[in-house]
């Protein structure tokens, strides 16, 4: 059977594998420096999914992805098309909810647009609430600090947006679409900062303030893509998939657990 939801008949979701983890990636159209498409945040996110698909084929299904996402902090760049957290929200429960009543226990939303992070997280927790399934959410990176530390050649900052991570990612998997020379290094992570930290794999901060992203970027960049390279995109994907497949075979193990209600009185003996 495929590992394609879209690609199935409604007689093989009747029948399929209730347990199967059905992956959703959530991503967003929105610019990424003058050096990458907007699509970018929608092909990394499907490339690990399918990449999963692949290594695990009886044990995932992948749905077509959300390739928009909660963004407006990007809207001084042209292209961008946003979608309000309220209506992202209800727009993914709507599909977890889909899901929940043909019967999948078994849900991941992975995302890779960092802004859709709360949203996604909410939309796990509201799905679990609504349906009792179980619900899941993770952005990529988040699975894998060490491993994109131990592969990165840049600085701490140098991988935010469209920085060394997302640029070598594309790179490996579309290296007509990612033009270098139009690309520019912009770290603006504060090293004397105790609490804020907007590197992928920096460990975050304690706090977090999202400005408007042409506030702090010129030209849409955050990071450093100036040394992003095919192999490092190929090994930081490889790793994505392999900590994204672990994910998704905890998930699998996961015990589906019975809810008690404790408002009944109990009647006890004196
Ligand atoms: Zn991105």
């Amino acid at each position: 059977m495929t590992t394609a939801y879209g690609k199935l008949t409604w007689e093989e979701v009747r029948d399929a594998d209730k347990d199967r983890v059905v992956i959703l990636n959530v991503s967003a159209t929105e610019d990424h420096g003058p050096h990458m498409p907007l699509d970018t945040d929608t092909v990394l996110g499907m490339a690990v999914a399918e990449g999963v698909a692949a290594a695990a084929p009886d044990e995932v299904l992948v749905m077509p992805p959300v390739p928009y996402g909660f963004n407006e902090h990007h809207k001084d760049f042209p292209g961008v098309i946003w979608i309000q957290p309220e209506t992202l929200l209800a727009f993914v429960t709507d599909i977890t909810a889909s899901l929940a009543h043909h019967g999948f226990r078994r849900i991941l939303l992975l995302n890779s647009h960092g802004s859709n992070h709360p949203v996604l997280d909410l939309a796990a927790r509201k799905t679990v609430i609504a349906s009792g399934v179980i619900c899941v959410s993770a952005s990529y990176w988040n699975l894998m600090p060490a491993r994109i530390n131990a592969i990165r050649t840049s600085e701490t900052g140098g991988i935010a947006h469209a920085g060394e991570f997302e640029a070598a990612m594309y790179k490996h998997l579309q290296p007509d679409l990612v033009h270098l020379e139009k690309a520019a290094k912009q770290v603006v992570h504060n090293p004397e900062s105790r609490f804020f930290n907007l590197d992928l794999a920096g460990g975050g901060g304690g706090a977090m303030l999202m400005r408007w992203w042409s506030e702090v970027s010129p030209d849409g960049t955050m990071g450093d893509p100036t040394v992003a390279d095919a192999e490092t995109g190929r090994r930081f994907l490889e790793a994505a998939i392999e900590e994204t497949t672990a994910l998704v075979r905890e998930i699998r193990a996961l015990p589906i657990l019975t809810r008690r209600d404790h408002h009944a009185p109990t009647t006890r003996k004196a």
